[in-house]
């Protein structure tokens, strides 16, 4: 029996799920992907460069996807006051109650209903899965914050509780506490 290469027979019918022909509820697979990377990407990854980046397509294409959840009312852009160039994507109200239809649920609903320790071994081996293929490939993943070798923590005692602090190395800048769980575009793993 050749485990590794049953657990791939099963994701990749798994994957069925994530990637389809046509649409499901108004989206393709790609809009889906897009809309449910951007309500969980941090500020420095909501960008038409880093979304293509994540859907693994071109600019182009990363734009049409853009105008189409636009139009339909889940996403807009802002453009930087600092830099007119630069624009900022964010999922809209209307856009965060509509990924409750989101197909990925029904896999989000069968992980759920497993233990915490189960889940976690669950995602750790994903995460050794992907890390692996990326050392392989000489490839970057998209991950959390927390986990990047360019998030620097500084810890403080004040009147007997320690308060962390958070900041990035890359973008040399403040990350906020709620941040650290965010997906970064830019993550970089710790290499063995
Ligand atoms: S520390 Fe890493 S993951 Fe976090 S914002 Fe910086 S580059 Fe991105």
């Amino acid at each position: 029996m050749n485990l590794a290469r049953e657990s791939i027979e099963l994701l990749e019918q798994a994957a069925r799920i994530l990637w389809f022909e046509g649409t499901k509820h108004g989206l393709r697979d790609r809009e889906w992907m897009a809309l449910r990377f951007l309500s969980r990407a941090n500020r420095f990854s909501r960008t038409p460069s880093a979304l293509a980046s994540y859907v693994g397509t071109t600019r182009g294409t990363a734009s049409f996807i853009i105008g189409e959840l636009e139009r339909l009312g889940y996403l807009e852009r802002k453009r930087s006051a600092t830099d007119k160039r630069s624009v900022t994507l964010s999922v809209t109200q209307q856009g965060k109650k509509f990924l409750v239809r989101d197909p990925v649920n029904v896999l989000l609903e069968a992980i759920a209903v497993l233990d915490d320790e189960v889940k976690i071994r669950f995602r750790d081996t994903f995460r050794h899965v992907l890390d692996h293929s990326d050392a392989v490939e000489q490839r970057h993943h998209t991950d959390v914050c927390k986990r990047c070798i360019f998030l620097r923590e500084d810890r403080a005692n004040t009147d007997s509780k320690t308060t962390a602090e958070f900041s990035c190395r890359l973008f040399r800048a403040p990350i906020a506490e709620a941040e650290v769980d965010l997906l970064c575009t830019s993550f970089e793993h710790h290499r063995q």
